[in-house]
């Protein structure tokens, strides 16, 4: 190759000195965790950290930008993890150079720096390059043929590697609504010998081609020049930017002449310091790549990670950490890693990067403990979590089925810290899959989703040892059993007994104060703990001795097997370790969530009697406000349908059936059909909850048969049916493919409702002076009448055009004896314009008109053309082009009658001005 080879940090350097000397001002890399912005884990782009500059809510004292970005892709939208390992082209962490236009420069400039950097910098090969443009599939939105323009102009640009595509590898929006555009991405080709796909004869290499590995995205240059305010109206910004981002890696790659991003001085390194760790030969080093792989990644990215403070957790960002360490030590576990490694990984990537990144250099001390101590606690549960997984995955295959639930792949990561990434890694080598969603929604209902696991997240699971130690103290004395905390949340909704450890801040401690948050360990409970997608229990904690205290109690959680507490605030007093106590469940508030649980298992049923059976259950929240229930259903719920399972829900909870809860052995229960929910935590005596008429035990439940619901269920429930009050659907929506979800209210929560849609039809009623049956009709006549006076409305604003245009008739100029009018009708529409054409040619049997209005701050243009001047040459379809093209639009029609329109209006009365020398330059051509 012709360039001269150079480090990757000499090519970051190399990016940043070319865009500061196009006067870009260099700001310094933000940190992975996203500033202010609760809706994104880590910085993705490089564009985070201008996001409020894009959506105009703060402003810069520069207007151009260069950076280098450090960016994580695990989690959300982008989420690279899976093919990390397995390509050369993603890492988790990468570095992202961008240069940036507030309102500045534009495409013009982006596209011609980009390639002269790319040809003239840096030498790459003009032929090797490729340019794609944006070209709507849906037809709605302008191409960008700007941008191609732009290419095309480029010295040595082959204008034959311009490609179009549609809006997902063209369009980028940032969100719903805000700030869009078109995108311009430069590919590069690799040559025929980098496709992977080379050995398939279905495959053809080309830019976007699926698996095609000889063509790799280098850059992507992103214009943003509109803000979505719908999903179908997009409106221009005032003032344009750019945003680009060009992997390091990937140009190291092609710049060092490599075929890989770790076989560049950006990663080969972390490869090579694994290979001193474990003695490998090279041949044995290239048998196990994807190991390698993984772990230079991933030791870089935690890295990183811990330097900007997001260490090993339980929750949200600190999860994301703790997977990927924990993730890299399993990976390190096949290739012979057993001890603690991690830190020597990452002492490399310190050396390498410290220049730059001074935070790792600064944090070198606790990015080294962290990494080993993650490793300890992992190879601490990993042996009994993966054996524990294989008999799962026995179980699974057994009962002919291929995913393992949502539910045990959680249960495995409380219990063993089994990160649901590596469950599925393991899953995958067997050829199994792991229900992504079900596990998500048993994380929810843990309450240990990314913000919601306030009391678990503060502890983290240094929680584990203090109970274990704990627990392993108390059963020595005698105060709590071999099997630890007795929980009975069936019966007991108040227990007593002695305070047997108080915890703050992940320490024991004999008392707290008040407005302490604490948690506190009892001989029994009967509070929930959340499980099976019914939320904990939450009530209060008071003292049954002579000095008088409180606890509210928030919330429940179980930190190791057989310690259950009770997490919660002080509210009054000073409780003292051993005080004798009562706890009482909030019952109120539990009484709303067993109407909401047992609601669940009927809609479960009713699902198979409206559905079918394939309706089956992916995820499930109980609260005491509402339920919400996942399931698998291939398209949206029709009305009939969802009020007929509505229908089917009240009629059963009418029947007033009595629940049946029987404990009986696992596989009796199994024989007799039961819906399995959560199938991990099944000991050989399962708890069964059966609702309704068996009918015959060996048909199915076919449409007309009565209720039957029979489940494996450890939630609290109803006595009878008739206890649920009422069941109104709220809401059902999508979740992702093939994947339902309806949310409900019952009991209390459907009275609210209905109490309010009641207060809401009566309030519309009394304004429409109507009664409230009387509601829907008297709106839809309304509606008419509505629609009937703008209509009116209209007619009569053509009709006062109409009438001040007469006037602008009668002194119409005539250029080389032709009558012209060129004139701008405020306020008309299309239809008037037109309207006004046909006057005009009434009044002027040979004549011009060029009539304009402008609505929006969009020109919109009609021309017509007398039939006799036609034939001299003047030709409508023409004329308007002309005049609409400096307002930055086009349009046709025929030669008679023709239509235009236009983006910007400010020049309508110079191109109106245009419309006379135009007539007589083509009447005097014509002769
Ligand atoms: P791809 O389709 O290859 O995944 P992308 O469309 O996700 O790329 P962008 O979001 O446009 O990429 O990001 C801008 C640039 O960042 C890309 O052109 C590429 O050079 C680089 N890039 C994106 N994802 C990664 C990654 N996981 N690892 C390394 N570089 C990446
Ligand atoms: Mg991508």
């Amino acid at each position: 190759m012709p360039f001269r080879k150079r480090t990757g940090a000499e090519i970051r350097q190399e990016f940043i000195d070319y865009f500061v000397e196009q006067r870009h001002t260099f700001v310094p890399s933000s940190s992975l965790v996203p500033g202010g912005d609760q809706t994104l884990l880590f910085t993705n782009a490089g564009m985070v950290q201008f996001k409020d500059v894009f959506l105009g809510t703060d402003v810069r004292p520069y207007r151009r930008a260069v950076n280098s970005q450090k960016c994580l892709r695990v989690s959300g939208k982008h989420n690279d993890l899976e093919d990390v390992g397995l390509d050369d082209t993603h890492q988790t962490f990468f570095e992202m150079l961008g240069n940036w236009s507030f309102g500045d420069y534009y495409k013009k400039e982006a596209i011609t720096w980009a390639w002269d950097l790319l040809t003239q910098v840096w030498g790459l090969g003009k032929e090797d390059l490729w340019a794609t443009c944006f070209e709507d599939e849906k037809g709605e939105i302008e191409r960008d043929d700007e941008a191609a323009g732009y290419w095309r102009e480029q010295p040595g640009f082959d204008p034959t590697h311009i490609l179009f595509f549609g809006r997902k590898e063209n369009f980028w929006e940032m969100a719903e609504t805000g700030p869009s555009g078109p995108n311009s991405e430069i590919h590069i080709d690799m040559g025929p010998s980098h496709c992977e796909m080379e050995d398939d004869p279905a495959h053809t290499c080309g830019v976007n081609v699926p698996g095609c590995t000889r063509f790799l995205e280098l850059w992507n240059l992103v214009f943003i020049q509109y803000n979505r305010t719908g999903p179908r109206t997009l409106e221009p910004l005032p003032s344009k930017h750019v945003d680009t981002g060009m992997g390091l890696e990937r140009i190291a790659t092609i710049l060092q002449g490599v075929d890989s991003n770790y076989k560049t001085d950006l990663l080969s390194p972390m490869m090579d310091a694994i290979q001193q760790l474990t003695s490998h030969d090279d041949a044995q080093r290239e048998e196990n790549l994807t190991p390698y792989r993984v772990i230079s990644d991933h030791a870089r990215a935690a890295t990183f990670l811990i330097g900007d403070g997001v260490v090993p957790g339980n929750t949200g960002r600190n999860y994301v950490c703790r997977m990927i360490v924990r993730r890299a030590a399993r990976f390190g576990g096949k290739i012979g890693l057993h001890e603690p490694f991690l830190a020597r990984v990452a002492e490399t990537v310190i050396d390498h990067y410290g220049a730059i990144y001074p935070e790792i250099v600064r944090n070198r001390a606790t990015i080294l403990e962290n990494l080993t101590r993650e490793e300890k606690r992992f190879a601490r549960t990993v042996e009994a979590g993966v054996a524990k997984l294989e008999s799962l995955f026995a179980r699974t295959r057994a009962s002919g089925q291929s995913v393992l639930s949502g539910e045990a792949a959680f249960d495995l990561y409380a219990t063993y810290g089994l990160p649901f990434e590596i469950t599925r890694d393991i899953a995958r080598e067997q050829d199994l899959e792991v229900d992504e969603t079900g596990f998500k929604s048993a994380m929810d209902g843990h309450r240990l989703a990314s913000g919601a696991g306030d009391a678990f997240g503060a502890l983290g699971d240094e929680g584990v040892e203090i109970y274990r130690e704990l627990l392993a103290e108390l059963q020595s004395q005698g105060l709590i059993g071999p099997e630890g905390v007795a929980y009975d949340p069936y019966q007991k909704l108040e227990v007593s007994g002695p305070v047997l450890a108080l915890v703050r801040d992940g320490q024991a401690v004999s008392t707290v104060e008040p407005g302490e948050r604490v948690e506190v360990l009892l001989p029994e409970t009967g509070f929930y703990v959340a499980s099976g997608g019914q939320v904990s229990d939450t009530g209060m904690i008071v003292s049954a001795g002579a000095v008088p205290w409180a606890i509210e109690v928030e919330d429940m959680r179980r930190p190791a097997a057989g310690a259950i507490v009770h997490v919660g605030r002080v509210s009054a007093g000073q409780p003292r370790l051993g005080d004798q106590a009562i706890a009482r469940v909030d019952v109120q508030r539990r009484r709303d969530i067993m109407r909401n649980h047992t609601a669940t298992h009927l809609l479960h049923a009713e699902l198979h009697a409206v559905l079918g059976e394939h309706a089956r259950q992916a995820g499930s929240l109980v609260a005491p406000d509402r339920l919400r229930f996942d399931f698998t259903h291939p398209e949206p719920l029709t009305d009939e349908q969802l009020a007929r399972l509505e229908a089917g829900v009240n009629r059963d909870i009418l029947e007033n059936y009595r629940l049946d809860i029987i404990f009986k052995p696992l596989e009796q229960a199994i024989s007799e059909g039961a819906m399995a929910l959560f199938g991990e935590k099944y000991a050989e005596t399962v708890r069964t909850i059966t609702i309704g008429n068996r009918g015959s035990t060996e048909s199915s439940a076919g449409d007309q048969a009565p209720l039957f619901s029979y489940e494996l269920c450890g939630g609290t429930h109803v006595n009878e049916t008739g206890d649920i009050g009422i069941f109104l659907i709220t809401s059902e929506s999508s979740v992702g493919a093939g994947l339902r979800r309806i949310e409900a209210v019952t009991g209390r929560g459907a009275y609210q409702l209905i109490q309010s849609r009641f207060r809401a039809l009566n309030e519309a009623a009394f304004m429409l002076d109507a009664t409230p049956d009387q509601v829907p009709e008297k709106t839809r006549l309304l509606i008419e009448e509505l629609s009937e006076n703008r209509r009116q409305l209209i007619s009569l604003q053509r009709e006062q055009v109409a009438g001040e245009f007469v006037h602008s008739l009668e002194n119409v100029p005539t250029v080389a004896g032709v009558a012209v009018l060129a004139a701008t009708l405020p306020g008309a529409d299309v239809d008037t314009l037109r309207l006004m054409a046909d006057r005009f040619r009434q009044r002027y049997p040979s004549g011009v008109a060029v009539l304009a209005s402008v609505a929006d701050g969009r020109p919109t243009l009609i021309a017509a053309v007398t039939e006799d001047l036609v034939k001299r040459g003047l030709h409508a379809g023409e004329l308007v082009k002309f005049v609409a093209q400096p307002l930055g639009g086009g349009g046709g029609g025929r030669p008679t009658l023709a239509q235009a329109g236009g983006r910007d209006s400010s020049k309508l009365a110079e191109a109106l001005a245009s419309v006379p020398g135009w007539i007589e330059e083509r009447i005097q051509a014509e002769g």
